[in-house]
């Protein structure tokens, strides 16, 4: 989710040049990293980590000098390289500006060995649980696998990869992939290996290094879903994080094949509330309390799977496809849970929270004026992005949406989209022109805010609508209630204008009249 410690803390796009927008990350579109192997070592004496990481990589012709993420060491922190070689010879490199750049001959496939040792500032956590145990635990979003992991660290290059960890033989150890096995050294340690066979983007690829409790919770088709918690809390963390079977069980069924070997829930040291990494899911310490109390985190970080792992936005800018999808196929587990009335109380909390938000930060979902990636989670690109999500819903009906989000998501798994893919991939499956509405609702700020009255006469009901908001006319259906004698009539309106008045044909003089009664449409209702 990543919202939890951190949010409770127009135009443009069609032009193809500034695709990627303010997303500044240097891309080599030349170079395509196929797959990475990390092999770790750790100790309980210092927390300086050795890495040796084996890159393939693939070039195409004429490609430029190819180069790495890695934080140098400077002071205290960042890693030290000993050793570059390619195709097994030692070349020349240069480690500068936190990057390592190496000598490319395209086209073909290279690989590459990078030796490197040092203790990572961020990225890699190494820290006591709240239980007083030593730990280590992957931490990357969004960009900090650099500081312990030699990668190409932006989501637009997407690898599968594999770790063999080193670790003194009394720790549990989790990593992105499935288990291949693990192996008994002679010296107190022992080495084991992880291989995750779909490409991965570096934001979520993570290990979890110390005493686990684990358990199988069930299985959906041929994927394992297992909780890893703290042995204090053995009993609590597995009733939990249960429910994750039922989560994915949903996913899976609505959305399409889960893309990674398997799926643990981990119990671990995180800056956020929950971090998605592919197939080890981290949740925060305290998420476990035996109360069943995160139920909502669960289903986000599961959604993410599909959403922001495997179909991964190509820019920074266009994370709404990550969060906003995250957070609206939680609430849609819930509903399918739950029921109706639960999407609507979770929906009315968000807008509320959008509200609020945008009146102290008018902006859009993607606002191309951010750079840093650490900016791009806000409560425009969860809340506001789900409700677009939910408003999308509304406009295509359940069945047409769903198409267009299995279309979406068969087009774009292992793969890259920006919104105008996911735009075009409703357009396919709908046959409706969306434009207008991913205009409105996805690239420029705001939300209608509407100065609204009725009145009643001669079997009339005249509903006047004005939209105050100066920016923008938005273009929307509104659904009126209209409650007679405890029973509510609903009918629906287009608002195209600024202030227009809609007569609708009531037989009897209504007790109330409400706008959005079921929880459709992102608005503020200024009375
Ligand atoms: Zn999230």
């Amino acid at each position: 989710m990543k919202r939890e410690f951190l949010l409770l803390a127009a135009i443009a796009l069609i032009q193809a040049p500034t695709v990627y927008s303010q997303d500044v990350y240097e891309r080599n579109e030349s170079a395509d990293v196929k797959h990475y192997v990390f092999n770790l070592s750790l100790n309980d004496t210092n927390n300086e980590i050795k890495g040796e990481a084996q890159i393939t990589v693939d070039f195409k012709a004429g490609a430029k000098n190819f180069s790495l993420d890695l934080i140098k060491k400077s002071n205290e922190f960042g890693m030290d390289v000993t050793g570059v070689f390619k195709n097994d010879q030692p070349v020349q490199y240069e480690h500068a500006n936190d990057k390592i750049v190496l000598p490319s001959d395209g086209p073909g496939t290279a690989s590459y060995s990078i030796q490197y040792q040092g203790i990572a500032e961020k990225g890699l956590v190494i820290d006591t649980t709240k239980f007083g145990r030593r730990s280590f635990f992957g931490d990357n979003w969004p960009n900090l696998a650099r500081h312990w992991l030699p990668c190409v660290d932006h989501p637009y290059d997407k690898a599968t990869l594999e770790f063999k960890i080193t670790a003194p033989s009394h720790y549990d150890v989790v990593a992105t992939g499935k288990k291949i096995n693990e192996d008994d050294l002679s010296d107190g340690y022992k080495m084991t290996h992880y291989h995750e066979p779909a490409p991965v983007a570096m934001k979520v690829v993570t290990i979890g290094v110390t005493r686990f409790a684990t358990k199988l919770l069930g299985s959906v088709g041929e994927i394992p879903v297992t909780a890893w918690v703290y042995p204090e809390n053995k009993d609590e963390g597995f009733s939990d994080y249960a429910v994750a079977v039922d989560v994915m069980q949903y996913f899976v069924e609505n959305i399409g094949p889960y893309p990674y070997a398997k799926l643990a829930n981990m119990q671990a040291k995180t800056q956020w509330g929950g971090l998605e990494n592919a197939g080890t899911i981290a949740y925060f310490e305290n998420s476990v309390t035996g109360e069943n109390k995160v139920e909502g985190l669960i289903a986000h970080e599961i959604a993410h799977q599909w959403f922001g792992n495997s179909a991964t936005e190509n820019s920074w800018n266009h994370v709404w496809l990550s969060e906003g999808f995250a957070t609206y196929f939680a609430i849609l587990y819930l509903e399918n849970a739950y029921g109706d009335l639960k999407r609507k109380e979770e929906l009315e909390k968000d807008r509320t929270q959008v509200i609020e938000y945008y009146k102290t930060t008018p902006s859009a979902v993607v606002d191309n004026s951010i750079k840093d990636p650490m900016k791009v989670l806000s409560t425009n690109t969860y809340q506001k992005g789900g409700w677009v999500l939910n408003m999308l819903r509304r406009r295509l009906g359940d069945e047409t949406f769903w198409k267009g989000i299995r279309q979406y998501y068969a087009t774009y798994e292992n793969s890259n989209a920006m919104t105008d893919d996911f735009r075009k991939a409703m357009e396919t499956a709908s046959g409706h022109d969306l434009e207008i509405f991913f205009q409105q609702w996805i690239h420029t700020k705001g939300y209608p805010e509407l100065l609204w009255n009725w009145k009643y006469e001669n079997k009339k009901l005249l509903v006047s609508v004005e939209q105050k908001q100066k920016h923008h006319t938005f273009i929307f259906p509104l659904e009126i209630g209209i409650k007679t004698n405890a029973a509510t009539q609903i009918q629906k309106v287009q608002v195209k204008n600024n202030s227009e008045t809609f007569e609708l044909s009531v037989e009897t003089r209504p007790d109330e009249v409400v706008l959005d009664p079921e929880a459709w449409l992102l608005f503020e209702e200024n009375k």
